[in-house]
């Protein structure tokens, strides 16, 4: 590439809305009817559909989907939940929502994963946890469904203990032939800007049990037996409605709705350019020395691609923080994911978490940095972003 480095700009995330967004959203502000309408109930059953499960219920964000699950599993105070250090503090939060705990995991260098011996480790010095929060790192689903030995589901299923998936990076994702979304009790993504669909800010929430999904659909909007839209066009008088529980206000809108209508049916082939940009940085970064890119389980066609996050080793000269600060001047945005939750002072304090029970997670923190990897990167921007590393590195 031949442009200087201050004319340079590739940010760390760039959103792609060049589908059917404008004309669908047009649709909705035309219909007069701009809350939670046609589109959303389109979108769900879209949805559904692609990831092969019974249920999908659209929310206004994943920290809403994922409050919800747990809800409709009936978690309360003092209750305990497994949840990995290496996420975004929704994934914890919400057991807070409920008056539970979370049980921190350390996760495997590497993925960045929750893998089946660290929960079985994680199980017998916890008996009696309900439920594990599991993320899919990246877009890369955890082991789930085992094959050499148990599964997360295996362990979960053993001990009783429920399992919801914070696949708020992982869509579309698959393990096996199962699309993640169809394999734990309950799933919940994210449409936040900058993950791999959006829908400006939403969320959703897939399983596979009719009463989980029931207590869901409920919840979501004020506990009211009827939903709005369904007010509206079925025969009974539209005035008459009950409540049957104190629920919340997470409902997606229409016209956010819409934009993941469009984001949908393109959402194969923004992954797809996702991966182009991963085998990218796998060709042209696997012989830098001091630099560990990320492990893949499975195989490339079955990875969301949402992130690419390097870790560069303890060895080498170069700091993380500089790295970042470097990488900054010659035109390139990148982050760090994820400063861990038992280093966030709300967690440490609260739960007295010490960095030495969570090596691997610690060993990631200090090294990691996220690159850019999305549908409209091109090969110069990839190729400039992967001389700049080794620039770096050298230097
Ligand atoms: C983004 C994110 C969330 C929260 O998603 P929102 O839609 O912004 O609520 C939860 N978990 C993980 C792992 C995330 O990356």
């Amino acid at each position: 590439m031949n442009a200087s480095a201050n004319s340079v700009h590739i940010p760390y995330s760039r959103v792609v809305c060049d589908g059917q967004e404008l004309e669908l959203i047009r649709e909705v502000l035309e219909s007069g009817w701009l809350t939670t309408a046609g589109k959303c109930a389109l979108f769900e059953e879209k949805f559904a559909s692609v990831v092969n499960v019974e249920f999908a219920c659209a929310v206004n964000s994943c920290t809403a989907a994922l409050h919800l699950a747990l809800e409709s599993l009936g978690v309360g105070p003092g209750d305990r939940i497994f949840v990995p250090t290496m996420t975004f503090t929704a994934t914890a939060e919400v057991v807070r929502y409920l008056g539970a705990d979370p049980i921190f995991l350390d996760v495997e260098y590497g993925t960045s994963l929750v893998t089946p011996s660290i929960l079985e480790k994680a199980v017998a010095d916890h008996p009696g946890a309900k439920a594990l929060i599991v993320v899919h790192f990246g877009g890369q689903a955890a082991d789930m469904l085992g094959g050499q030995g148990p599964g997360l589901m295996d362990i979960c299923r053993r001990n009783g203990i429920r399992v919801i998936e914070d696949a708020a990076h992982a869509f579309p994702a698959r393990q096996k032939e199962q699309m993640v979304g169809s394999i734990g009790d309950i799933t919940c993504f994210s449409f936040y800007a900058n993950k791999p669909i959006t829908t400006g800010e939403g969320g959703m929430v897939t399983t596979n049990d009719p009463e989980l999904a029931r207590r869901i659909r409920l919840m979501r909007l004020h506990g009211i037996d009827r939903d709005i839209w369904n007010r509206y066009t079925a025969d009974k008088p539209s005035w008459e409605y009950d409540v049957l529980a104190p629920g919340f206000k997470y409902n997606m809108p229409d016209i956010n709705a819409a934009i993941g209508l469009a984001q949908l049916d393109r959402a194969y082939l923004l992954r797809q350019n996702r991966e182009r940009c991963a085998r990218f940085y796998f060709d042209k970064l696997q012989n830098l020395e001091g630099v560990d890119l990320p492990v893949i389980l499975d195989n490339y066609e079955n990875h969301a691609w949402h992130l690419f996050p390097i870790i560069l080793q303890d060895a080498i000269s170069v700091d993380r923080n500089d790295f970042i600060e470097r990488m900054a001047a010659r035109g390139i945005g990148t982050s760090v994911h994820y400063k861990p939750l038992h280093r966030m002072s709300y967690y440490q304090n609260r739960y007295s978490l010490n960095p030495v029970d969570f090596p691997n997670a610690e060993k990631v923190w200090r090294g990691c940095v996220s690159l850019p990897i999305y549908p409209s990167l091109n090969e110069n921007e990839l190729q400039y972003i992967c001389s700049s590393i080794e620039d770096i590195l050298k230097h």
